[in-house]
């Protein structure tokens, strides 16, 4: 029988789909995909192919404030017009955060609602979003399987010293430490790792996932044990919009010497930052590295110096380096970010084929290089149908 399984991945502004269909035991094949947008502002929907080309397409001028739950409906009544002959199975969430507790994706209940509902305050930009479209399925079809597949839940695996600040117990005890994200990303790449080259992947590997999120993660024999994410997405790379780490007391100072409130500090290190605010240009990788403006070059040096310490700091959490991997929108098609990284890694052993790298090949490293280097094109939401087919096979089991 031919299943659907419909991927969710929800934020402030958008609600993303993937409808994948499921036959035996084949990988799950992306049947088409799209997203709510504008919400609250001018709701926007778009659906396409897998290969690009738009399905449908819908606004509503009349209406800029039409609620979440009716822009869900639609979105819903679309996709299951899609289905075909195949039978809408379950649906899989991406949860930004999983707490200490959770190291794998879970059927949803009530009682894990409950819990999910216990995390907000850990993480009060995405998580609310993130439940949603739980409780608004659960409304439509109450009896279908959801999944929540948690951006966490990779790291769990990271030693208490990776997961520690130096605070007192008392407060990292409430729950202040680093839990590491984009956990849906690097569990992909470890997997299509392990099938390109089992060897790599049993070894010490760093991944860097640059996107407008940005971050990287040290994976050892396939487990993740030390990423650059922490408390927050705020925290380690330069990024599109954000700061990445900062002398904390950079905060104390804008409270307090500055008298800023905590929701401008909030948009300063999330919204006005990173490689906008250092380049005063944009936070597109693409357009500051077509720029001329100075400002534009010294963003895109200090994302590359910053990535090149990290890559230090990683080796070091693992005693080693054996390969690299780049993904998402900067990692998988810059030749020039790829090219200044590896040149800041040649002390670990790196070495790339430039012309390899310049036509996005999937291994770039030279033949003799020390460390290995990859490209490899991340694919969350794939994850996240992959988790819950199998969270849905251990029901049926
Ligand atoms: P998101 O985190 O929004 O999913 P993506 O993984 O799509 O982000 O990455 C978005 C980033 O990738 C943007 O900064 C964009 O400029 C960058 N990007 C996309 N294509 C290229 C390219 N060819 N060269 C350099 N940067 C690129």
């Amino acid at each position: 029988m031919r299943e659907g399984i419909l991927v969710i991945n929800a934020g402030s502004s958008s609600i993303k789909f993937s409808l994948y269909i499921s036959e035996g035991n084949e990988p799950p094949l992306l049947s088409c995909k799209g997203q709510v947008e504008g919400i609250n502002v001018a709701p926007h929907f778009i659906a396409k192919a897998p290969h690009g080309g738009v399905l449908n397409e819908q606004r509503w001028p009349d209406q800029p404030n039409m609620s979440h739950e009716a822009l869900f409906k639609y979105m819903i009544d679309w996709i299951e017009a899609q289905l075909g002959d195949a039978e809408l199975k379950a649906a899989g969430h991406r949860v930004v955060h999983g707490g200490s507790q959770y190291s794998q994706p879970l059927l949803v209940t009530d009682e894990l609602m409950e819990e999910l509902e216990r995390l907000v305050p850990l993480a009060p930009l995405h998580q609310p979003h993130n439940l949603a479209p739980i409780r608004a399925l659960t409304k439509v079809h109450p009896d279908l399987p959801q999944v929540a597949c948690f951006d966490t839940a990779f790291h769990r695996s990271n030693p208490w010293t990776a997961q520690s600040f130096a605070l007192p117990r008392k407060i990292t005890g409430e729950g202040v430490k680093r839990y590491g994200f984009h956990g849906l990303s690097y569990e992909y790449i470890a997997r299509q790792l392990r099938k390109l080259s089992p060897a790599t992947a049993r070894g010490k590997v760093i991944v860097c996932h640059l996107g407008s999120g940005a971050s990287m993660c040290a994976i050892d024999g396939g487990k993740s044990v030390a990423s650059t994410m922490g408390f927050t997405a705020v925290e380690g790379l330069p990024m599109g919009t954000r700061t990445g780490s900062m002398d904390a007391g950079v905060v104390l100072y804008l409270l307090q010497q500055k008298g800023m409130t905590p929701k401008e500090v909030e948009d300063l290190l999330y919204k006005q930052s990173g490689l906008l605010g250092v380049s005063g240009v944009s936070n597109d990788m693409r357009i500051l590295l077509e720029s001329s403006e100075p400002h534009a070059a010294e963003a895109v040096e200090l994302f590359v110096y910053r990535i090149g310490r990290e890559l230090g700091s990683l080796a070091a959490a693992m005693g080693g380096l054996d390969a690299i991997v780049f993904t998402a929108g900067i990692g998988e098609r810059s030749p020039q970010i790829r090219e200044k990284v590896c040149g800041h890694a040649e002390w670990l052993g790196v070495e790339i084929d430039d012309e390899a790298n310049r036509h996005d090949a999937m291994l770039i490293s030279a033949a003799d290089s020390p460390v290995s280097v990859w490209v490899i094109p991340t694919d969350e939401e794939m994850m996240i149908a992959k988790h819950t087919r199998e969270v849905l096979r251990n029901l049926q089991d």
